[in-house]
């Protein structure tokens, strides 16, 4: 078999962090080379909307691996530095220094950019942030400190868990969310009832199927006022967080002349149609056993998986993907962890009382379960994951039963 002697990892954030330390599990000990525009190790950004912006952990807990790591692994970390090129027929990257890095082996984990309100009057006022990675947390907190009223634009996970970040420090809070529920991309409309209900309950105010139509700041370009909306209503602000969704990041991959479908378009071993250049996490699209289709998955326990994969493939072993999406949220101290698909149910059941203090929503297709929302179910969850993962038809009257611990149902 060829030496592979050194591996370029474009992207430092959960999948290209994840991917450098399985190299070195499996045992390579060629170069290892890990490029990230951003100026921190790789890190975690589920806490960046929930404890690390409301200020209850501290930058290293944030961390993938502590700050040493890399070194003691002989991983050559390039912060701060950006990919300009790829030439896959070279086998080439170069920097937008202009240095060149030759490489065996190359991962593209070049993650997501932020959808901004760019064009809309006001969105370059120094009010408006957005939230993607550490310092950017770090700079909504710092806004949130001496701000009294937020108006959090997107209704998705992540403006709500800002908005109960800021509910929490006593702020005041409205969401504005351009459809006519919440979480309508991931959540089904019971669930996004609840999350309304939660919101408002916690003093949130919720605008549902209203968009922003402008900022306006105080005179020219001076503090944010407020923010109008496009049936002319106006709110008061001086702060305004937008979530409003993420879309992958493949202008290299694309530049390169390599297939791109909804994100850079991978097979099960996470490679893309370019020879030795692999990809994974939210950047790629992979033909998913479980949604038995093409999908692009937000989460960092897909990252985490493709990282793993990439890791083994890149060094020439057979491995595929095989994971069941999840993932969870917080929000005003009740914790959503999500397992499956909702979408193509034909049997829902509950257990416990839906809108109570802990139940779970079954979602079954022909008998097969297909999902589980688990709202603070976190001791039941994983066994609710297993059971979706081994495509289990437990009986519908068990699941239903709060006694019956799902484990047995396995
Ligand atoms: P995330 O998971 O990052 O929170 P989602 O894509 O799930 O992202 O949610 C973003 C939400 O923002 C969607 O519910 C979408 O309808 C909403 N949205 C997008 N653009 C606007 C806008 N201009 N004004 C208000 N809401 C918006």
């Amino acid at each position: 078999m060829e030496r592979i002697s050194r591996i370029v990892v474009a992207g430092g954030g959960q999948a290209g962090g994840q991917a450098v330390d399985s190299l070195r599990r499996e045992g390579f000990d060629g170069e290892i080379l890990l490029v990230t525009a951003e100026n921190q190790p790789p890190y975690q950004r589920p806490p960046l909307s929930k404890d690390y912006l409301a200020g209850r952990c501290d930058r290293d807990r944030v961390l993938l691996r502590p700050e040493a790591f890399y070194a003691e692994h002989s991983i050559e970390l390039l912060t701060g530095a950006r990919i300009a090129s790829i030439d896959p027929g070279a086998h080439r990257v170069e920097l937008e220094t202009g240095r060149t890095l030759d490489y065996d082996r190359l991962l593209l984990a070049t993650g997501s950019r932020v959808r901004r309100l760019d064009g809309m009057p006001g969105s370059d006022l120094e009010g408006v942030l957005y939230l993607r990675t550490l310092e950017d947390s770090d700079r909504i907190r710092a806004a949130m400190e001496r701000a009294e009223r937020v108006v959090v634009v997107g209704g998705g996970y992540i403006g709500l868990e800002i908005a109960s970040v800021a509910v929490e420090a006593g702020r005041s809070v409205t969401v504005v969310e351009a459809l006519p529920r919440l979480l309508s991309r991931v959540a089904t409309g019971e669930l996004a009832a609840f999350y309304a209900d939660l919101h408002r309950a916690r003093g949130v105010d919720l605008r549902l199927g209203s968009s922003v139509a402008r900022v306006r700041g105080e005179g020219d370009g001076g503090a944010l006022r407020s923010v109008e909306l496009s049936d002319g209503t106006e709110i008061l602000a001086d702060l305004v967080v937008a979530g409003i969704g993420i879309e992958p990041v493949t202008d290299l991959a694309r530049d390169a002349g390599i297939d791109c479908d909804n994100g850079i378009a991978v097979d099960s071993g996470c490679r893309t149609s370019a020879p030795d250049v692999f990809a994974a996490g939210d950047c790629t699209s992979h033909p998913n056993a479980f949604f038995g289709r093409r999908v692009r998955l937000e989460s960092v326990p897909n990252a985490m998986e493709q990282g793993r994969v990439a890791a083994a493939t890149m060094l020439g072993e057979d491995r595929s993907y095989e994971s069941e999406p999840w993932f969870w949220s917080d929000q005003h101290g009740v914790r959503l962890q999500m397992a499956g698909l909702s979408e193509g149910a034909d049997q829902t059941v509950t257990r416990g009382e839906f809108g109570g203090d802990s139940f779970i929503t079954f979602h079954l297709r022909d008998g097969v379960l297909i999902g589980a929302d688990a709202v603070n179910g976190v001791r039941e969850f994983i066994f609710c994951r297993r059971l979706i993962a081994a495509r289990g038809r437990p009986d519908p009257a068990a699941l239903a039963d709060p006694s019956v611990p799902v484990k047995t149902l396995l």
